[in-house]
């Protein structure tokens, strides 16, 4: 009987963050990423093995670039031997007219929120696949599903998360290893930081539940989807409070 482990990629703060405390209260182990933020992401590390004496991973990596993925797992399969859930949690947004959109803006945001789903789909599978166990839950957002105005980059991306999550969960069904998307609405991160007082009125105004949600309500929901049966494949789960 192994202990459980999971890796969050993109867990420096916001639900990432949230999502490391949600696991590590439970006992689990767990290997965690970041793009930049090395000191947020140690503390977070030392914080989590000293209150639930769990072993906690960290890398700095850009989960865009496969080699720097495909270190970070070798490192993780020497040290916990088995990864039982990836969240792919990793990303950027960026708000402005497409027509303003450089070529380079496009293919940081489709690198850091579709191929790095790839990259570490790709690179958590094959151990998943000897073990016949394993479970990948995709961090996907409102505008996958229906687009945004001055998002279309990252819409693009997400909607792109959305379908590598239904096929996915198609090609890894026979193996019972369930691939899900939580497709989030606006969530109370550091992510929304850039927006005024009144356009996050204006926001909560068009919420019907009135409100953000909140890190920890994303976390409990991935928490949940670790419990379901494996039956439970290919969703695309929105977390809006009744938005879109
Ligand atoms: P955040 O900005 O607070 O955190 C993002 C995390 O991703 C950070 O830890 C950062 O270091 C990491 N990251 C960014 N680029 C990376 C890269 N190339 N490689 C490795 N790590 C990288 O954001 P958040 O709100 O916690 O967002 C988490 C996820 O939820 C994202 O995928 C985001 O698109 C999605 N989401 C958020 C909202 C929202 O309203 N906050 C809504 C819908 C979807």
């Amino acid at each position: 009987m192994h202990s459980n482990c999971i890796w969050i990629t993109g867990a420096s703060r916001g639900i990432g963050a949230s999502t490391a405390r949600k696991f590590a209260a439970q006992g689990w182990n767990m290997a965690l990423t970041c793009l930049h933020s090395t000191d947020l992401l140690q503390a977070l590390k030392q914080e989590l093995e000293d209150q639930f004496h769990i072993t906690c991973r960290t890398f700095t990596a850009d989960m865009g670039d496969y080699a720097q993925v495909a270190s970070c797992m070798e490192d993780i399969l020497q040290t916990f031997g088995h990864v039982d859930v990836l969240v792919n949690n990793a990303g950027i947004s960026r708000i402005g007219l497409f027509s303003d959109l450089s070529p380079g803006d496009w293919q940081t945001i489709l690198q850091t929120n579709l191929t790095s789903v790839f990259n570490c789909c790709h690179q958590a599978l094959p151990s998943m696949l000897r073990e016949k166990s394993g479970r990948i839950i995709n961090i996907s957002s409102v505008w996958g599903c229906v687009g945004a105005s001055c998002e279309a980059a990252y819409s693009a991306a997400k909607g792109g998360v959305n379908a590598l999550t239904q096929a996915l969960a198609k090609e890894l069904a026979p193996s019972g290893i369930p691939v899900n998307a939580i497709a989030c609405g606006a969530i109370d991160t550091d992510m929304n930081g850039g927006l005024s007082v009144q356009e996050r009125t204006a926001l909560e105004e068009e919420i019907p539940a009135g409100r953000f949600g909140l890190p920890w309500e994303v976390a409990d929901l991935i928490w949940h989807l670790t419990q379901t049966p494996v039956y439970l494949t290919g969703q695309i789960l929105r977390l809006d409070g009744g938005w879109i």
